[in-house]
């Protein structure tokens, strides 16, 4: 990660095919498009690739995740549970339903904590979202247990983990719904855009009407089309598509990339015993997109990450104080910073935010680094990052 770092002639003819013809809309436009379909050949290609029976490609992933959801008929007043490690873009996702976003502990996966998704329940709860965080996945045994228990629907952002596995089917593949993303720094890059993908016909049916302004999509002259519910645009152009597609092709070698680019690093600093990694749950296999691993205490991995910038060692980062990824700095939400006035039952569950305690995951993000794997480093370049990650490490202890 990310594929850009990999661009080439395949990705420059994909898009050449989009600009010979002119059509940059993913619908219509039959007669002149010279039978360029990226928009359609990237879901059948992603349909393989995740054993799915669905895809539906969408504008981003943050879109995807409020795709999913509202193709589940999740909205106003809803409770979704999530993970308080993630990207902001989990409560955007939800917040922009109007549903409420319910916050709570990740465990030693770095991924939501079953236990924490459980005592969160409450009669208002309708879906629970796992974000399968830097490549890994959480407990999902578990809270595929807890969701059927309580008849809740499991929607995965596996927007970090494309080509990560677990009891060999793919990450996103999982729960009723899985979310990917394309943005710049994924693994697989077109710019902007994201896919929704589920084995549920009707969840799919809505979320290709809903993501196109509620267009029926029947195969007749788009203009004669009807709406049968409201949708709005979160569309993806065949220009992304088609970026899209030349990547999606090359994930196998992606990933063979990432485990080796992983595996040096990992091996390096498993000779220091203080230095231990992120629990992988049984039966998973990481997509290896970073490494994560733990300190002893708060104490030494803020002066690793510190020895780390004076060593020049890029990408990795300690969430603990990080504003994109870690609740800590959210003060946005949970100052409820809003254009548009924002429903009460949000506004409660967000006002309980500032009170609560979540200690139990600042002791594992305070005493955690992340390093993104990056698919352009030499042979060379990684032993000599691998040497140096070492002997930072060594002398913060
Ligand atoms: C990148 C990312 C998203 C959002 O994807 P965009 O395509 O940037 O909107 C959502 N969740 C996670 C975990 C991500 O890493």
């Amino acid at each position: 990660m990310p594929g850009f770092e990999l661009f080439g002639e395949l990705e420059r003819n994909e898009v050449n095919d989009v600009l010979d013809s002119g059509v940059l809309m993913r619908y219509g436009f039959d007669g002149m498009r010279n039978g360029h379909w990226k928009s359609k050949e990237l879901e059948a290609a992603l349909q393989e690739s995740f054993k799915t029976n669905h895809v539906q490609l969408v504008s981003s992933g943050t879109a995807a995740v409020s795709v999913a959801l509202a193709s589940a008929g999740v909205g106003a007043g809803d409770e979704v549970i999530m993970p308080v490690f993630t990207f902001v873009a989990s409560f955007e996702a939800i917040m922009m339903l109007g549903a409420v976003p319910v916050l709570v502990d990740i465990d030693e996966t770095l991924a939501v904590d079953p236990k924490a998704v459980e005592a969160a329940i409450t009669p208002k709860t309708k879906a629970v979202m796992v974000v399968q965080m830097c490549g890994s996945m959480g407990n999902m045994n578990a809270i595929q247990a807890v969701c059927d228990k309580h008849s809740l629907l499991l929607v995965e952002d596996a927007c970090q983990a494309i080509g990560g596995s677990y009891n060999g089917k793919p990450l996103g593949s999982i729960g009723d719904l899985g979310c990917f993303s394309f943005d710049f720094v994924k693994t697989i890059t077109c710019g902007e855009g994201g896919a929704v993908i589920t084995n549920n016909k009707e969840y799919y049916i809505n979320a290709d009407h809903y993501s196109d302004h509620g267009h029926d999509h029947i195969g007749i002259d788009r203009g004669a089309e009807t709406h049968p519910f409201l949708g709005y645009n979160f569309r993806i152009s065949e220009l992304h598509a088609a970026v899209g597609l030349a990547q999606i092709k090359r994930l196998p070698e992606f990933l063979e990339i990432q485990k080796k680019n992983y595996t040096i690093i990992r091996d390096a600093l498993s000779q220091i015993p203080e230095v231990t990694f992120r629990t992988v749950p049984e039966g998973g296999e990481e997509s290896y997109s970073f490494l994560n691993f733990f300190l002893p205490d708060f104490e030494t991995a803020t002066k690793v990450s510190q020895s780390f910038k004076e060593n020049g060692i890029d990408a990795c980062w300690n969430y603990y104080n990080n504003n994109w990824h870690y609740i800590r700095k959210w003060d946005h939400l949970k100052d409820l910073k809003s254009l548009y006035p924002i429903s009460n039952e949000v506004k409660e569950s967000i006002s309980k935010l500032k009170d609560k305690d979540f200690s139990k995951s600042d002791h594992y993000i305070g005493r955690n680094i992340s390093c993104l794997i990056k698919l352009s480093w030499t042979e060379e370049e990684i032993r000599d990052r691998a040497n140096k990650m070492k002997a930072s490490i060594l002398e913060s202890l």
